[in-house]
C-alpha cells in the first residue's frame, strides 16, 4: 500500500526516535525510560528532508501534503491564494513545487488556525509578499507562546511580521481570479481558532483539522477544543457540501463527503463510548483500558494520535 507523505514523516520519525533512543539507551534505562520526545520535535526533525508531494484538485487548485497540515493552493492571473502554510523548514522544497505549478506570486495566505504544523511557513509566506487572514483567536494565539500540555511543547510566538492583519470575526467572502472563495468562521472546535473555506466553482473545501483522513484527529482540548464542538461543527459543514465536493483534510489524503461522514460518525461512536464509562463513574486510566474504540482502530488507529490518545483526549474533552 502507498503510504500518505504524512505516514512517511511518522514511519520515518519513529526510525529516527528509534536511533536516537538507541544511541543513547545505556544511559536511559540506567534511570528508567527515556522520557518521550514530544511529537512536535519528531515532526520538525521529518520536516527537513520530507518531500512535498502536489495533487491535482479540480480546476486551478491543488494540494500540497508532507509538511505538518496540507497545504492548498490556488493559482490563476492575479497569482496564487494558500490556505495554510506547513512547517517552516519545507520551505525551499514547497517554494518549488508552488514555482511547478505556476510563476505567479502569492498573494493571500488563509491560516485555518493557530496550530504550528499550519502557520510555522507564515513568516516566509509573508515574505513573499502575501497578506495573511486568520480568526481573531489565532491571532491571539500567534501572538504569545501557547503551551500544550497533550504535545509536551510551548509553542513560541511568531515573529510580529508574521501574524496575520486581514482578522476575521465575521464570515467574509473573497473573489479571485474567478473562484468565489467563502471564508466561514467556527465555534470552538479543534481549537477556538478555527475556520474552513469553500471554493464554490471549482466545488472544493478546505477544511483544516476539523477532518483528519482515516486517521484519529488531535483535538485541542487546552485551547478551547472538544470532542462535542467537533461534531457539532462537522454536522454543520457537512449541511453545507455538496455530494460531489473535493476535501483537502488537515492530515490525511485527499478525501470525499462520504469520507468525511464516516469520520463524523467515529467521532460520535467513540464519544457516546466514553461517556457513557465516564458517567459511570470510571477513571481516565480504566476507560482507556476498556478501548471504547476498538472498532475503529483497524481503519484510523494507525497514525500519530494512537487510539489510547485518542480516547484520553476524548475523555478530557467531555464537559
Ligand atoms: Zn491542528
Amino acid at each position: 500500500m502507498k503510504r500518505s507523505p504524512l505516514q512517511s514523516i511518522l514511519i520515518d520519525s519513529a526510525a529516527m526516535l528509534a536511533v536516537v533512543v538507541g544511541a543513547t539507551s545505556g544511559v536511559a534505562w540506567a534511570d528508567g525510560p527515556a522520557k518521550p520526545v514530544s511529537p512536535v520535535i519528531m515532526i520538525n526533525k521529518a520536516a527537513v528532508t520530507a518531500q512535498i508531494d502536489t495533487t491535482p484538485l479540480r480546476g486551478s487548485l491543488s494540494m500540497l501534503s508532507g509538511s505538518g497540515g496540507n497545504i492548498t493552493v490556488l493559482t490563476g492571473k492575479q497569482g496564487k491564494l494558500m490556505v495554510d502554510a506547513g512547517i517552516a523548514v519545507s520551505r525551499p522544497r514547497i517554494e518549488a513545487a508552488l514555482a511547478a505549478i505556476s510563476s505567479a506570486p502569492i498573494k493571500y495566505l488563509i491560516n485555518t488556525h493557530y496550530h504550528w504544523d499550519h502557520t510555522d511557513g507564515n513568516p516566509w509566506v509573508r515574505d513573499d509578499g502575501a497578506i495573511i487572514i486568520a480568526t481573531a483567536g489565532t491571532v491571539k494565539r500567534v501572538s504569545t507562546a501557547t503551551r500544550v500540555d497533550d504535545w509536551d511543547f510551548t509553542f513560541p510566538a511568531l515573529p510580529a511580521r508574521a501574524v496575520p492583519t486581514e482578522v476575521l470575526t465575521a464570515n467574509k467572502t473573497y473573489h479571485f481570479d474567478g473562484q468565489t472563495v467563502e471564508v466561514r468562521l467556527l465555534d470552538p472546535s479543534h481549537t477556538d481558532t478555527d475556520l474552513y473555506v469553500v471554493f464554490k466553482e471549482a466545488n472544493v473545501a478546505s477544511l483544516g483539522d476539523l477532518f483528519w483522513n482515516g486517521v484519529y484527529p488531535f483535538i485541542d482540548n487546552e485551547n478551547g477544543g472538544g470532542i462535542d464542538g467537533m461534531i457539532k461543527s462537522d454536522d454543520a459543514i457537512l449541511a453545507t457540501l455538496n455530494d460531489d465536493v473535493i476535501l483537502v483534510p488537515g492530515h490525511g489524503p485527499v478525501g470525499n463527503k462520504k469520507q468525511f461522514r464516516d469520520f463524523r460518525d467515529m467521532l460520535a461512536g467513540v464519544r457516546d463510548k466514553v461517556s457513557a464509562l465516564k458517567k459511570q463513574g470510571k477513571s481516565r486510566d480504566e476507560v482507556v483500558a476498556a478501548k471504547p474504540t476498538a472498532q475503529y482502530d483497524a481503519v484510523y488507529g494507525h497514525f500519530v494520535i494512537d487510539p489510547d490518545f485518542f480516547t484520553r483526549i476524548v475523555y478530557d474533552g467531555l464537559r
